[in-house]
């Protein structure tokens, strides 16, 4: 299927997403994840308005960032080795994997400006799935204010495949309580404000329950 009608078909779930929630679907943003395809098929979203790109891999992330040339922003979606942040920080506009001290640590020794980050975290306790134990969050982002260059924007979360989509709506729901928890904080460097959350398979739950940044591949542009 091509770009524009993939677009289109999230669009319209987007919106009704927005309806049954009563938000604005100019909250959301939607990132194209592009780790499966290649540099045309990336250029294909970008030509069709898709402005913000996520990559999970360093080297997915060299390849299309040398090969566009287009205004996007650059979002790392995947678990970010510390020896690897020098090379990734000057080109993204946002971390959405920060897990643990010694990558803040890392960030915030190597980035020249403050950089947006999302603390991931892992909801539903999976043992595959990265992330913070969410007990342990509020206790991370107090520690880590130390870090001026580290910028905690949001939340971010992977939900498991699911066919129960309660239990989906669940994960979700205890991320958004989470952020609201540590916005309510104020802790410097992190207004919090955003979640990370929703992909192909749960955007329109994610985004019923509070999704800021959606990161869908597979529906998008394909696998
Ligand atoms: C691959 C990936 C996505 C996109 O997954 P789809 O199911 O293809 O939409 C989103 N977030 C992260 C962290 C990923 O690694």
């Amino acid at each position: 299927m091509d770009v524009a009608t993939n677009l289109g078909t999230i669009q319209n779930n987007i919106r009704q997403a927005c309806e049954n929630s009563n938000r604005n679907p100019d909250e959301i943003t939607v990132i194209g994840v592009t780790k499966y395809v290649t540099i045309e098929r990336t250029k294909e979203a970008i030509n069709n308005g898709i402005k913000n790109l996520g990559e999970n891999r360093l080297e997915g992330l060299l390849e299309k960032f040398n090969h566009i040339e287009d205004d996007v922003k650059w979002h790392f979606i995947g678990t970010l080795q510390s020896r690897k942040v020098k090379d990734v920080i000057d080109k993204v506009d946002a971390i959405h994997s920060l897990d643990r001290l010694s990558l803040a640590k890392e960030i915030n020794k190597r980035a020249s400006e403050p950089i947006d980050c999302f603390v991931q975290v892992n909801v539903s306790g999976e043992e595959s799935k990265h992330g913070l134990e969410p007990e342990d969050v509020t206790s991370f982002i107090k520690e880590i204010q130390k870090y001026n260059q580290v910028h905690v924007v949001g939340l971010m979360t992977m939900a498991p495949h699911l066919e129960d989509k309660e239990r989906l709506r669940g994960i979700f729901k205890r991320l958004a309580a989470l952020q609201y928890k540590v916005k309510e904080k104020k802790f410097v460097n992190a207004p919090c404000e955003f979640l990370s959350m929703g992909m192909s398979n749960d955007y329109e739950i994610a985004i019923e329950e509070g999704a800021t940044h959606v990161r869908i591949g597979s529906n998008l542009v394909g696998q």
